[in-house]
């Protein structure tokens, strides 16, 4: 084999969640989690006995991510960022609006970097040019600007061994890396990683795995793409029988299992008949290996 060999998969359906946007997969606690968007819920699978619970956020709820607190979470809602114990039945407590004056955007993908702080980009819901941003907030709560003029925020991952961020705006169709300083969460020096050929789809969101390969959904293209970073090609595929992919995380014992979330919304008649998956969680088996889920902290 070369070394410009395209290792593929096939992702398989496994949990029958028909989400109209089903994004922000985590795997936490032994069980695979993710979020409807347009349906409002968090979403927990059991692997190992398929229960599923759904979890009413009440408002469009972008992203989910453990916090260091047993049992609770950090979302990012409509209206701003909230902690939330889904499984004790209370609502969200929202702690920081930073986009009160923006009252047609809300939160998109998220994640927390290697130190703890949890980054979260927002988008207009109408998709509108620009009007979306790139937040950071750490234990202080307080929410900081790192990147404005951003249109639909996505994947984000860290390589913690380069100091390095990786991060995606949809439409430009790139991933883009800045570095990322530890002490501070800072990023600075941004440039592009990759630029997807437009038949492949477009960049949504993304995970990184414990050799430094991000693993891109491609929405539009009906695949993850593994891509190296250093020379910024595509080195993986992982076919998907949906035509939109919105993210994927490693998960299941030891975190070689990839999970992947899919959206229904979209779709027309024909192209739901065609794909009767479309709105699962697919999984494929890949030789490699994720890093454990960073969770937010609180102190
Ligand atoms: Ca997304």
């Amino acid at each position: 084999m070369s070394d410009t060999t395209i290792r593929t998969y096939t992702a398989e359906p496994v949990f029958p969640l028909q989400a109209q946007l089903g994004e922000g997969p985590v795997w936490q606690d032994d069980a695979f989690w993710c979020v409807d968007i347009e349906g409002k819920t968090l979403n927990r699978f059991d692997p190992a006995t398929k229960a599923h619970a759904a979890f009413d956020a009440d408002q469009r709820i972008g992203v989910a991510v453990p916090t260091d607190n047993d049992g609770e979470w950090l979302v990012g809602l409509e209206c701003g960022l909230a902690f939330w114990r889904p499984e004790d039945g209370a609502p969200p407590a929202v702690f920081a609006t930073p986009e009160a004056d923006r009252p047609g955007n809300r939160f998109n993908d998220g994640k927390v970097d290697p130190r703890g702080r949890f980054f979260a980009g927002t988008m207009s819901m109408q998709c509108d040019a620009g009007c979306g941003a790139l937040y950071r907030v750490g234990a202080d709560r307080l929410p900081a600007k790192v990147l404005d003029g951003v249109t639909i925020s996505n994947g984000l991952s860290w390589d913690a061994a380069a100091n390095t961020f990786y991060y995606i705006d949809t439409p430009t169709r790139r991933v883009d890396a800045f570095d990322w300083d530890p002490a501070t969460g800072a990023i600075a020096n941004r440039r592009k990683v990759i630029e997807f050929a437009e038949g492949l789809g477009s960049p949504d969101g993304h995970c990184i795995d414990a050799e430094g390969k991000l693993w891109v959904a491609m929405w539009g293209g009906g695949a993850v793409l593994r891509v190296d970073p250093a020379s910024g090609r595509v080195v993986g595929r992982v076919e998907v029988d949906a035509p939109n992919v919105t993210s994927c995380c490693f998960g299941g014992p030891g975190l070689s299992t990839l999970y992947i979330t899919t959206p229904r919304i979209g779709m027309d008649a024909a192209a739901s008949a065609r794909h009767p998956h479309a709105g699962d969680v697919f999984a494929a088996e890949v030789e490699y290996f994720g890093l454990p889920t960073e969770k937010f902290r609180t102190a």
